[in-house]
């Protein structure tokens, strides 16, 4: 291949791009063909390190080279750059753990896919003409090749700027941001190269260095962290615009260029990423989310189609920049069940234990991305193909997981008395039912007497999450089995908070829970009122749902039929979330409430009314949203 020049140059294996009238750009097959030759020389004892150059002054690599993908994807094949991209990322991976020394030169231009090829090895050198950007979000992708992970790491809210700005860093710049680590002047690359070459020791780098001038973004950090705190891009745009200044303007004029939607989803990427489990597996699978599915549901297509095949430099991206709903952002972002991004790992024994309406589509996901996972529930029955075990026991032994999801905290206690003895010890037990703090913390204790790490991780989100992998999971427990438990949260939901020590999780549920349970009363006794009051039920949710009313009982879950998205209420208020477990959990609440001497005269109404519905009033079996009914039905007392 004339496009990239591979071999093995005394102790160094040696890459060179070769498409210098390209920028280097790379292509599909310069990628396999660099795979291939980082997988020889991993356990060739030849090879001390491998360097990574590129021909001509103007760029080390600009990028991917995206005419292809475009050619595919305007077919309707998007198969093709779900390839490219997962090919891509498992290059970037492996360039990021390699066991030996990589040590990239980056001049000129390096900027998307060469930044994932230059910026994980272990010494990456930047020099005078040097420039390092994140351009994705212009061609309506986000920062993607584990890009995500130097950006989040970056100080204070440089990440959020470099990501969706492009803007380009010059070598301090690059060093400060964390996508390079050594200033050299280039006139002195070619015979450090060779030096390289012939010792296969990178002491040689360290000595070259000297300390670059700081860069121009390190000057500006006080406006990107005072701009780009915000929770969402529209809050960024907020600040900006209200600002009269040079810095606002010309961020602005960058921002107006890029696609709003992968603004916005890289955004939420770098806030879900920032914090101690970040990882480059956890970066990579949330890009690949967004990249797998970009060409069908994102700007990829118009963004390259006004940047190099029309070049009208006009897109017509799918949302204005204040208005991206965050339902966009969440299908974006949404775990791919079985398409998640595999980078080679091998999948967990999971053991899932309470196969109900949460459970059966949670362990569906699971399977589905690759772990293998066997079932149990008293029922004897399981979703569809999954492999069940005779007892909780069986379903528990030899697993390096073991899932729960059951009714009570009674029950509960119960599997966790006969499943823990059978765990193997250093294996981790995750509970996702939602039960009182007490049998939370005596599973954890006696989990911790077994040397089994334990999690209490109740969810949010309903039938509708577990199905589609959106849970909110509230987990409490050590650090080391919250860790444990999280590259399974990741699949099974779009977000995992650790909440504190053994129980915290459940402490969370419960409050959340409450508010639930008040709300959807609230919610339910306006519709009633509005009926009566001759205001037509639609009418009543546009205002609502967009007016300080609003909340996920009224926008996600409305309780009247017909109006806002499709719910239980649309289904003769079939559970969902049947109205006996919504009672359960006001209890949970009271008892709390109890215990702690708190004042909750809310939720203590609320727990009322469900209780008489359930016990008296024929709401056993029915939704919790079936409370809309019961009211129109009735008169005041
Ligand atoms: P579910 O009743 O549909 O499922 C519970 C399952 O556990 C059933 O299939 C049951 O047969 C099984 N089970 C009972 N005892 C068992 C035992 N000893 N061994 C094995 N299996 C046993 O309930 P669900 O809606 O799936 O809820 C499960 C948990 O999730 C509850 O704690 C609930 O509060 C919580 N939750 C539910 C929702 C929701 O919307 N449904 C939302 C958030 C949290």
């Amino acid at each position: 291949m004339t496009d990239i020049s591979i071999r093995i140059t005394g102790h160094a294996g040696r890459i060179t791009l070769q498409r210098a009238h390209a920028l280097n750009a790379m292509t599909y097959e310069m990628c396999v063909a660099i795979e291939a030759a980082m997988d020889a020389w991993a356990n060739d004892s030849a090879v001390k390190l491998v360097v990574i150059d590129a021909e001509g002054d103007r760029a080390f690599c600009s990028g991917g080279d995206i005419a292809e993908l475009y050619e595919t994807g305007t077919k309707g094949d998007f198969a093709y750059g779900q390839k490219f991209w997962a090919d891509e990322y498992r290059l970037n991976h492996k360039i990021f753990h390699y066991p030996k020394p990589v040590v990239s030169f980056l001049q000129g231009f390096t900027m998307g896919g060469g930044v994932g090829i230059g910026c994980h090895g272990s010494h990456r050198i930047v020099g005078d003409t040097s420039q390092i950007a994140m351009p994705e979000c212009g061609i309506g992708l986000v920062p993607d090749v584990g890009g995500s992970l130097m950006l989040a790491l970056a100080p204070g809210r440089l990440g959020e700027y470099l990501g969706t700005t492009a803007a380009r860093m010059n070598a301090g710049d690059a060093i400060f941001a964390g996508f390079a680590d050594h200033y050299i002047a280039e006139d002195r690359w070619p015979a450090l190269i060779t030096t390289l070459e012939q010792t296969g020791d990178v002491a040689c780098v360290t000595d070259a260095a000297t300390a670059p001038a700081p860069g121009p973004l390190q000057a500006a950090m006080a406006d990107i962290d005072r701009h780009f705190h915000g929770a969402s891009l529209s809050d960024i745009l907020t600040t900006l615009r209200a600002e009269d200044s040079d810095f606002a303007r010309d961020t602005l004029k960058r921002m107006g260029r890029n696609s709003p939607l992968s603004m916005a989803c890289a955004i939420e990427t770098l806030h879900r990423l920032r914090g101690p489990s970040l990882t480059l597996e956890k970066a990579l699978d949330l890009e690949y989310r967004f990249t797998a599915r970009a060409m069908e549901h994102g700007d990829f297509l118009e963004g390259i189609r006004a940047a190099i095949i029309d070049k009208d430099r006009s897109p017509n991206w799918q949302y204005a920049d204040q208005n991206v709903p965050p339902t966009a952002i969440s299908k974006m972002l949404m775990p791919l069940g079985k398409l998640a991004l595999n980078l080679g790992g091998t999948g967990m024994k999971i053991g899932f234990i309470g196969l109900g309406n949460m459970g059966a589509p949670m362990a569906v996901n699971l399977a589905q991305a690759g772990h293998a996972v066997t079932g149990f529930d008293v029922t004897g029955t399981g979703p569809a193909g999954m492999a069940m075990a005779a007892s909780a026991a069986e379903a528990a032994a030899g697993r390096d997981i073991v899932i729960t999801m059951l009714p009570n905290g009674d029950i509960l206690r119960a599997v966790a008395a006969e499943v823990i003895p059978a765990m193997s010890q250093g294996a981790t037990l995750i509970d996702c039912s939602t039960v009182d703090v007490d049998s939370a913390r005596a599973v954890a204790a006696q989990a911790d007497a077994a040397g089994v790490g334990c999690v209490d991780a109740p969810v949010s989100g309903g039938i509708g999450g577990a199905a589609g992998g959106s849970l909110t999971f509230m987990a409490g427990g050590s650090t080391a089995a919250f860790e444990a438990a999280e590259p399974l949260f990741d699949i099974m939901g779009q977000k995992a908070v650790h909440c504190g020590d053994a129980g915290a999780g459940q402490a969370a549920k419960i409050c959340n829970n409450m508010i639930l349970g008040v709300t959807m009363i609230a919610t339910c006794e306006a519709f009633a009122l509005a009926d009566k009051l001759g205001l037509d039920r639609q009418k009543m949710f546009d205002v609502v749902s967009t007016s300080s009313g609003y909340s996920w009982t009224m926008n996600a879950y409305c309780p009247a039929p017909g109006v806002g998205p499709t719910s239980p209420a649309d289904n003769g208020y079939t559970p969902g979330f049947a109205a006996e477990l919504m009672l359960k959990d006001l209890g949970l609440s009271q008892q709390a409430a109890e215990a702690a001497d708190a004042d909750t005269p809310m939720g203590q109404a609320a727990l009322a009314l469900y209780r008489q519905f359930v016990e008296d009033e024929g709401g056993k079996g029915k939704d919790f949203s079936a409370m809309l009914p019961r009211f129109v039905d009735r008169g005041r007392p």
